[in-house]
């Protein structure tokens, strides 16, 4: 490897055009990827996109049909699955159930002959890291969903793997847990310093654990970036309804300033103001993404709003913390705007069919290619 400037983003893993098919469908195609050191890295995707061939190829199960997969130094293509620093954690979490909570997080030190001593040492450092440590004698059954995943959890960390996949490992339990869960997970990985790899359908769950994200459709990778760029700067219209709730308006753009750019998208509509672009010109198409938290709805027509449209109620639904308001626009496009709940009772004035005006910054908008 090229030394790497940012000591934060040395690779461990790399993919490099790799592509997997099975008979004649291609499951992935021509990926490249980087897997930083001690990053927390999300793989997320639709069902059937291609996460978890990406995660069977990592952990050796697949071999792939071209291109290099490399973890460190080496190409490990064609490594067996048992002789990769690499472990898988499975949604089932295939434990032992004649095994108690111990045995199991031993199994894997015993197989590959550690001495006694230093089996027992280990156990026990994992019980305290998943705070198992009561329950050392309990069988599986013995124990709730929570605690058989950290159990599950233990025993895959045992063997100080470089590379821990995770495939939807919250997968069984309830919302709650769940999100408990993604913290403990997130203090464990820091903790250890190791890399985590996780395959995940759920975008929040993505967006909580994870240091990057890659969003993938179709066998391809659309983007890969931090949470935060991913939800603020989508790249596409894909990746941009994939991760949230957002408006997508099209039109032409217009008017290009040192300020900006405008969008013209509805006849006897104003033009849309969209800070900066720089790289955009008039006259080409666009596609424009708006956050519905990043619009309000107001009775009486805003002042200094950069963009504002009149538009006409045609639902809301209450969920405690927010409201989420659908207004139908001039052209019958329904524009969806989310107003926090701590101005609720002003907000409460709206009822179906009223007449608001929506307003929106111009940095609010992104343009999608
Ligand atoms: P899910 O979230 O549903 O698990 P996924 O994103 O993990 O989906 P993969 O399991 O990686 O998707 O599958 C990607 C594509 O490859 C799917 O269309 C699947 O049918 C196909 N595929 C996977 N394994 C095989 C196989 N052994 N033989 C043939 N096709 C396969």
């Amino acid at each position: 490897f090229a030394p790497w400037d940012n000591p934060d983003e040395k690779p461990l893993v790399r993919f490099k055009n790799v592509t997997k098919r099975f008979g004649s469908f291609t499951a992935i195609d021509d990926i490249s990827l980087d897997i930083y050191e001690r990053e927390f890295f999300a793989l997320l995707g639709p069902s059937g996109c291609g996460k978890t061939t990406m995660m069977r190829m990592l952990a050796g199960f697949e071999t792939p049909s071209e291109g290099i997969i490399s973890l460190g130094n080496d190409d490990i293509g064609k490594v067996p699955p048992y002789k990769r620093p690499v472990n898988m954690m499975f949604q089932s979490y295939a434990l032992f159930p004649h095994m108690t909570v111990e045995a199991n997080i031993a199994f894997g030190l015993k197989q590959d002959k550690w001495p006694k001593d230093l089996i027992a040492e280990r156990v026990e450092e994992m019980l305290a890291l998943v705070q198992l440590r009561k329950f050392a004698r309990r069988k599986p059954h013995q124990l709730s969903g929570g605690q058989r995943q950290r159990v599950a959890l233990a025993r895959s960390l045992a063997k100080k793997p470089k590379l821990l996949l995770l495939d939807e490992p919250l997968g069984a339990l309830d919302k709650k847990l769940r999100e408990q869960t993604q913290f403990e997970l997130m203090d464990i990985q820091e903790k250890l310093g190791m890399t985590f790899v996780i395959v995940t359908h759920d975008q929040e769950e993505a967006m909580t654990v994870a240091s990057r994200i890659a969003v993938m459709d179709d066998g391809k990778i659309m983007q890969v970036a931090t949470p935060e760029v991913i939800y603020e700067y989508p790249n596409s219209r894909y990746v941009a309804d994939f991760i949230g709730d957002v408006n997508i308006i099209e039109g032409r753009l217009v008017n290009k300033t040192a300020e900006g750019i405008k969008l013209s998208w509805a006849e006897g509509e104003p033009e849309i103001s969209i800070a900066n672009n720089v790289n955009r010109s008039e006259n080409e198409n666009a596609c424009l993404a708006i956050r519905p938290e990043k619009v309000h709805v107001t009775r009486d027509e805003p002042k200094d709003a950069d963009n504002k449209i009149r538009g006409q109620i045609d639902d809301i639904a209450y969920v405690g913390n927010l409201s989420t308001y659908h207004v139908k626009l001039s052209n019958g496009t329904i524009f969806k705007a989310q107003e926090s709940n701590i101005r609720r009772l002003a907000n409460r004035e709206f009822t179906w069919e009223d007449h608001v005006w929506l307003s929106w910054r111009s940095t609010a908008g992104v343009l999608l290619d």
